[in-house]
């Protein structure tokens, strides 16, 4: 048997872990994409397989977060919820304490950690972890779900083997954890498309937070209006990814794919459908790069799982349009509606939405091009 292409990062021992049941994160998220797959025969063959992993090391784990963080998240965990652990976030309604949070964040981590291996080795050209993704953890503090930075120490990992990694998230929430870790560094460029920080958490991630000292030019951000459509989002995809991905000409792409972008999603506001997700999934294989793809937001959990189901799906480059296109369901229809196709089918977008939409991508686009594209020679 030829060794896989790709490699869909799951095992039951991840299953075990959940958030309290009042928190909108979902871990099942994974395990529901994996059924999914699984059910319509599209995750395993013989160029993609099923891949299990340990969790990351604390040596690993420090070279993003401080000793004094993972010590006290590690107290934490135990019942001992101190004043230092509330300083660094934990026990709030966005990273509540949970027994588990540690080994949970750990393992989340050597998802991806073994992701970044398996395509630095060339063993793989696309990696899949649909439990990781947490851009929002800071090296000393947990925020908005997010306990342990697996897509920093991915890009880390994969900077240790190549000169230039793109750091590529479409969650509707800023990758700020990310970005901040690599503001002043030009082996990693960060860039960011999320629903603006004036309306949505973490509010940051501005067109003129372009990075620092030798990373300037290196962080990228796109925020979207409130009521971005699918038909936006990849006009502003198409603007600002196309031409600095060419100019850059990263080795090796780590995509953060939360789908919270969602139409209907409980914490955001914008209003797409998955084929936002393959769509833009299809033009980042079109880079030609090995891609370590993660999960991230999403809290609609049937409506992620099959968006990521999808994503899995453009990935390893499934041609079964009628498999993928057969959307009786979708975002705006309840997931019992849903009878087997991974697509959304279209939403409608009105004049109105139109008009509130397209001057605030053309004045982000704009700026990304005022503030970044001559610092590449663009
Ligand atoms: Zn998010």
């Amino acid at each position: 048997m030829p060794s896989p292409q790709a490699a869909f990062l799951h095992s039951p021992d991840i299953e075990r872990y959940h958030y309290p049941p009042t928190c909108p994160f979902k871990t099942e998220r994974a395990g529901m994409t994996r059924s999914i797959l699984d059910g319509m025969g599209l995750l395993t063959g013989p160029d993609r397989a099923e891949v299990g992993f340990t969790a990351a090391p604390r040596e690993t784990l420090e070279r993003f977060h401080t000793a004094a963080y993972l010590d006290t998240m590690r107290r934490a965990a135990a019942g001992d919820l101190d004043v230092a652990a509330l300083a660094m976030g934990f026990g709030t309604d966005e990273t509540p304490f949970f027994r588990e949070m540690y080994d949970y964040a750990a393992l989340a981590c050597g998802a991806t950690l073994h992701g970044a291996h398996l395509v630095t080795a060339g063993e793989v050209t696309v990696a899949f972890n649909p439990s990781g993704g947490y851009h929002h953890a800071q090296p000393e503090m947990a925020a908005g779900f997010c306990y342990m930075n697996d897509v920093a120490l991915g890009c880390l990992a994969l900077a240790d083997a190549f000169d230039r990694v793109l750091y590529l998230d479409v969650d509707v929430h800023h990758g700020d954890g990310v970005q901040d870790f690599f503001y002043d560094r030009s082996d990693v460029l960060t860039m960011s498309f999320h629903e603006t920080g004036d309306v949505l958490f973490p509010g940051t991630g501005k067109p003129t937070d372009i990075g620092t000292g030798d990373g300037e030019g290196y962080s990228v951000n796109v925020p979207l209006p409130p009521g971005t459509y699918d038909e936006a989002f990849v006009r502003a995809f198409e603007a600002v990814a196309s031409p600095l991905v060419e100019a850059f000409d990263p080795q090796v792409i780590v995509y953060e794919v939360g789908a919270d972008g969602l139409a209907g999603d409980p914490l955001a506001d914008l209003a797409c459908t998955n084929n936002v997700y393959a769509d833009l999934t299809r033009k980042v294989k079109a880079f030609g790069k090995p891609v370590l793809a993660t999960g991230g937001g999403g809290y609609h959990p049937e409506n992620t799982a099959r968006a990521w189901a999808l994503v899995w799906s453009v990935l390893v480059g499934e041609r079964a349009h009628d498999t993928l296109q057969v959307g009786l369901g979708g975002v705006m229809l309840e997931s019992t509606d849903w009878q087997g196709g991974l697509r959304d089918r279209a939403l409608v977008t009105s004049n109105e939405q139109r008009r509130a939409v397209e001057p605030a991508i053309d004045e982000a686009v704009e700026a990304v091009r005022r503030h970044v594209f001559p610092l590449h020679g663009i």
